[in-house]
């Protein structure tokens, strides 16, 4: 007998334009929380899973949803000229003076995304936090010590775990860091940050080499000659080897 093929699926989200795309436009956001921006069709998914975590006594809250290419750009160029302290694997600090165009590239991506490519731009990602587990005063780091065991966060890290790992949700943890050898292969983990895959798998494919390039040309950013020289590696490395 002939298997029937299966149809595929439809899309669930109409693809962001690619102003919406690179955090150029806030056309696509609504907001949650006073300053606190997600994709509208995104906003239902997250109070669900904020409502399943406080089932867990686990008061889910956003650090941060949308952020702004002018924003992204801003915190680049302030590491890029060294009046924003940039952090090695392992937290130590850089000189950035010591290093090439192409080593200073390479340091900020680590820890940030490159104008343009950060996933906040999207509406789909967000950094999160378990309120209930600290004081009103705590002052938030988003280190992965906070996440880890015997951090405050651990629970709500673990209580995420799990349900992705069940597949009862449809947010995941891009940035899971190095690959099976240890060995560092781009972003720095990041256990804070949860992305809803049906939006954001339909943003990485809109995200191509050439639309990056053109966003990178056009914008006032500080290594701009590096940037465009290693992009294709850049593109490999810190952007496509999360999706
Ligand atoms: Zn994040």
């Amino acid at each position: 007998m002939t298997p029937v093929p299966s149809k595929p699926e439809p899309l669930r989200f109409t693809p962001l334009n690619i102003t919406q795309l690179t955090g150029q436009s806030q056309s696509h956001l609504q907001e949650v929380f006073p300053g606190h921006f997600l994709h509208r069709e995104v906003v239902t998914a997250y109070l669900a899973l904020v409502e399943l975590a406080a089932e867990e006594g686990i008061a889910l809250r956003l650090a941060s949803g949308f952020r702004s290419f002018e924003r992204q750009l801003a915190i680049w160029n302030a590491k890029a000229r060294g009046e924003r302290p940039v952090a090695g694997r392992h937290g130590e600090l850089i000189t950035m003076t010591e290093l090439s165009e192409r080593e200073k590239v390479l340091a900020i991506l680590r820890w940030s995304a490159l104008p343009g490519t950060s996933r906040h731009h999207w509406g789909s990602d967000m950094d999160i936090w378990d309120s209930a587990a600290v004081t009103d005063d705590y002052q938030l780091q988003l280190s992965p010590e906070e996440y880890a065991t015997g951090g405050p966060f651990a629970a709500c890290s673990y209580w995420l775990d799990t349900l992705i790992s069940c597949g009862k949700t449809e947010f995941f943890r891009p940035y899971t860091g190095d690959d099976a050898c240890g060995k560092a292969i781009g972003v720095a983990p990041e256990p804070w940050h949860l992305s809803f895959r049906p939006l954001a798998q339909i943003c990485e494919q809109s995200l191509t080499l050439d639309v990056l390039y053109q966003v990178i040309e056009n914008a006032d950013i500080c290594l701009q000659k590096a940037i465009l020289e290693n992009l294709d590696e850049i593109y490999s490395r810190f952007i496509c080897s999360q999706y």
